[in-house]
């Protein structure tokens, strides 16, 4: 006896220990139905009590009957706990606790009145213990049918905890284990005394589970302080947290979401349970990103001009349709983004003017500005190995040097203007090559210089005929009627020479022979002055003054 009063203490201290950390987490989610399964459970434990206390038969059975408010409520508002705990609704339903309190209120008037009826007991016996009488009670078929709702409810309660300690983060699994633990071991205890007829002092062990389940709660909540740390967080989190954050179903309805969310143009003032109505672009990336596997999607809303990113997430567990949506404002970051691109454009743009310009400056460097071809600088870089190479592949070259006639003349009869554009008109037709590989220089004032590869003697002279022909054809525009003329010395590879200075220092020579033999001619180098071939008109100067 002395044992089950203290019993009865400990519960009872247990019990107010788990209350007292109850009532300091205000808004857990469970928490009323918690209490209440907790009073429940005194109320049970206390009528057990009374059953080892009381010395009469009548006495024990009236306490049992009694009991039947306690334990038909206890495990019904346990199991509200749990699911409201792990849905984390911050309130349960008033309706349903109040149903539950009728319900078991309807089982103990049941029990009260089983004189009458027989459904929760169908008959006792007593027997003789050391410690006193002690009854066995045969059960009823109202008895098996409130054990098994509690059952199903219990069932149920372990089936959610089990799913969400599955999907929990550490810290809130061991939570859910620990309520789990403490769940089940009352039922443990019944189940024995069911099957083997268990009792302690004679009686239900189940309250005595109770009993450990107050510790085990207690020591949980009192200790972890997690039962209402973990949810709360979340809960103030997905409040608190800028991102809109929608949950969504499969036909895409709003199952929650949240203030920011809730804030987005075009939602819906009461936009769960519905379809999601806006923003527009917002339905639309959606749709692309169920298309496209949940990859992540960017969008501007046209209505507030802000631009999101679409992060969409597979939510666990039934319905694998479901899913979070979490819409993060990129606009600021977008427009740094541009803000880049834009400067890097331009970083680019300048980039790609000083290499145009550094282009502009190798051609100025390597070509005459008034006639556009090569000057003499690029001829003195590239020609010795362009000679070089050919020598030593053992091909040939003509190099030309061409001075045009009495263009001294031409500057003081018709103007420095006219004789640039004679220069310029030379230029053109020396520029249209006959060879890929013929490169022609203005050399010097009135010089210019062909270097003509793979090229006799013959052939090169004439191409300088063509050239004779051209420049006497040629129309000058600001001079009309002025008919200019060149002399031109060649110097063929090898016979003149194999290197550039020899070969120009004979074509020179050439030259010099074609302007004393007359002008208006062609003379090629030979090794003996005698071998040099002329060609060219005697009619020297009536050409160029015929103009004049
Ligand atoms: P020759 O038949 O002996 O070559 O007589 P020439 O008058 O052509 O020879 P000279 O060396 O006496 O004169 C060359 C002239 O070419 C002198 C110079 O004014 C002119 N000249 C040189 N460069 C240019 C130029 O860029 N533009 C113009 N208009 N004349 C130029
Ligand atoms: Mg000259
Ligand atoms: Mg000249």
């Amino acid at each position: 006896m002395v044992v089950a009063i203290a019993l009865l203490i400990v519960s009872l201290a247990a019990t107010a220990w788990s209350v007292q950390c109850i009532r300091r987490s205000e808004s857990a989610p469970g928490r009323t139905a918690f209490g209440l399964a907790l009073l429940s459970n005194i109320w049970w434990v206390s009528t057990t009590m009374a059953q080892i206390l009381s010395p009469s038969v009548e006495g024990k059975i009236l306490a049992s009957e009694i009991a039947w408010f306690g334990n038909t409520s206890a495990p019904l508002f346990w199991c509200i706990s749990l699911h409201a705990y792990v849905s984390g609704r911050a309130k349960e339903s008033a309706a349903v606790l109040v149903g539950v309190a009728l319900f078991a209120f309807c089982a103990m008037v049941a029990a009260l009145t089983n004189d009458y009826h027989h459904g929760i007991y169908s008959h006792f016996g007593v027997v003789e213990k050391s410690y006193g009488v002690q009854v066995i009670y045969y059960h009823g078929w109202l008895f098996w049918t409130i054990i098994a709702i509690a059952y199903m409810a219990l069932i149920s309660g372990v089936l959610v905890s089990l799913w969400a300690a599955r999907y929990a983060s550490s810290l809130h699994r061991r939570q859910f284990i620990g309520l789990l633990i403490a769940v089940t071991l009352p039922w443990v205890f019944n189940a024995l005394w069911i099957s083997t007829g268990f009792t302690i002092w004679g009686v239900d062990p189940e309250p005595f589970g109770f009993i450990a389940t107050g510790a085990i709660l207690g020591f949980v909540f009192g200790h972890d302080r997690l039962f209402a740390v973990a949810p709360i967080a979340d809960a103030v989190l997905f409040e608190a947290i800028p991102d809109a954050v929608l949950a969504i179903d499969g036909l895409g309805r709003v199952l929650e979401l949240n203030p920011a969310a809730r804030a987005l143009p075009g939602m819906a003032k009461e936009p769960i349970g519905g379809l999601l109505a806006g923003p527009a672009e917002l339905v639309e990336s959606l749709r692309l990103s169920a298309a496209v596997d949940m990859a992540a999607q960017e969008f501007t809303v046209a209505a507030n001009g802000k631009s999101y990113e679409l992060i969409r997430r597979k939510l666990p567990g039934r319905g694998t349709a479901n899913s979070l949506v979490i819409l993060r404002d990129v606009t600021d970051s977008l427009a740094v983004r541009e803000e880049l691109i834009a400067k890097s454009a331009e970083l680019q743009k300048r980039l790609d003017e000083n290499e145009e310009l550094q282009r502009q400056l190798r051609h100025l460097a390597d070509h005459d500005h008034m006639t556009g071809l090569f000057n003499r600088g690029f001829a003195q870089r590239v020609l010795p190995n362009l000679i070089a190479a050919r020598s030593a592949a053992g091909r040939t070259a003509a190099v030309v040097l061409i001075d045009l006639d009495h263009f001294k003349i031409v500057n003081d009869q018709h103007g420095h203007h006219v004789g640039d554009d004679v220069l310029r008109i030379f230029a053109d037709i020396l520029r249209s090559r006959s060879n890929e590989d013929e490169l022609a220089f203005r050399y010097g004032g009135e010089e210019f210089l062909v270097f003509l590869p793979d090229i006799g003697a013959e052939a090169a002279v004439r191409r300088c005929a063509e050239w004779r022909e051209r420049l006497r054809n040629a129309r000058i525009p600001s001079a009309p009627g002025l008919t200019a003329a060149f002399s031109a010395g060649i110097a063929v590879m090898p016979d003149a020479g194999r290197v550039k200075e020899q070969l120009v220092r004979a074509a020179d020579v050439a030259l010099y022979r074609a302007k004393i033999s007359g002008r208006d001619r062609v003379v090629v180098w030979g090794e003996h002055t005698g071998t040099m071939t002329n060609s060219g008109s005697e009619n020297w100067p009536a050409d160029v003054s015929g103009a004049a």
